[in-house]
């Protein structure tokens, strides 16, 4: 009996797997097809200023309207498009889409200093050869200011290549963009040697501000990691903000910048843009 129980699970396993693989080459095809289709979308997420609550620059978050499926999330086929190849140029569409938008925000809503655009860039993106030609024709195209993009990757990718990756950041830096390290604290990295890649900004992961509010380790690593970041002279973002509770503690420990629900939600661009004409003023 029990092997009978024993070989139906199996079966059952068997089966679930080839569904998922299944699955899988279904959306690897209906990725090379999105982007021509339109069902791509770039969402924007304001980042704001903790000190006023106004809007300083914002996030751009990839989505994919997929035509059965619905809305699919990035963390999703993000991986996908990696181990594809399409993240390349999936990649400079949203570098592409950003930048103009950034332009076209800073000239229709101009503050001091201007909106920035900050864009999550893949580790297979930072690998690829001509990325650095590749952004500064975007600039020049767009005619987006490199002062005001911000290229995020994550923590664990620029950790695990340092030695590729760092002469890239180097020329980066060089056109004049900001380089951010994202998801900070999830990736086990010594804030000590980062201070030898060339960033100019720490993204603090949201599973750290939601800790914020315990009083517990967590909380504590916390706020170290935000005083030797500006000690170092980092900007930083909190990600995920949630709570009026943990945004007084971060504006207490002198965080500056911050991003989450608490204020808005990632919106598509006429969404976006509709709130930044209602120029709000959070508190
Ligand atoms: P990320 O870069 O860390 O982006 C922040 C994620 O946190 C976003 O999820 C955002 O919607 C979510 N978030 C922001 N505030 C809150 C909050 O208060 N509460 C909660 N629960 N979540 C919040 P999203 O848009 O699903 O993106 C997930 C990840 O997918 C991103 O994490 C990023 O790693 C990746 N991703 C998104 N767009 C792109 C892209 O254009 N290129 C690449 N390479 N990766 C992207
Ligand atoms: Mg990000
Ligand atoms: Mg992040
Ligand atoms: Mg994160």
């Amino acid at each position: 009996q029990a092997k009978a129980g024993g070989k139906a699970c199996y079966m059952v396993f068997d089966q679930t797997m080839h569904r998922h693989a299944l699955e899988r080459l279904q959306l690897e095809n209906d990725l090379r097809r999105a982007i021509d289709d339109h069902q791509l979308q770039v969402y924007y997420q304001p980042i704001i200023a903790t000190d006023t609550g106004r809007i300083t620059g914002f996030e751009a978050l990839l989505r994919w309207q997929h035509p059965e499926r619905g809305m699919i999330p990035p963390n999703y086929f993000i991986p996908i498009a990696e181990e594809t190849g399409l993240i390349q140029v999936i990649g400079q569409w949203v570098l592409r889409e950003a930048c103009q938008r950034a332009k076209l925000w800073q000239l229709t809503f101009p503050q001091s200093p201007s909106l920035f655009m900050s864009v999550n860039l893949s580790i297979h993106q930072l690998t690829y050869p001509n990325l650095v030609e590749i952004i500064a024709d975007i600039l020049t195209e767009t005619g987006c200011d490199p002062r005001y993009l911000k290229l995020e990757i994550t923590e664990s990718a620029i950790a695990q290549k340092a030695e590729t990756v760092i002469p890239i950041l180097e020329q980066l830096t060089a056109l004049g963009i900001q380089l951010c390290i994202d998801d900070f604290g999830t990736g086990y990295s010594s804030l000590s040697r980062l201070y030898y890649f060339p960033i100019t900004t720490l993204k603090v992961d949201r599973s750290f501000v939601a800790a914020i509010t315990q009083s517990n380790g967590t909380a504590k690593i916390a706020s170290a990691i935000i005083n030797l970041a500006h000690s170092l002279g980092l900007e930083v973002i909190a990600e995920g903000v949630e709570t009026e509770q943990q945004l007084a503690i971060l504006r207490s420990w002198g965080c500056q910048l911050a991003q989450g629900y608490h204020w808005a939600k990632p919106e598509n661009s006429q969404d976006t843009e509709a709130l930044l004409a209602s120029s709000p003023c959070w508190q």
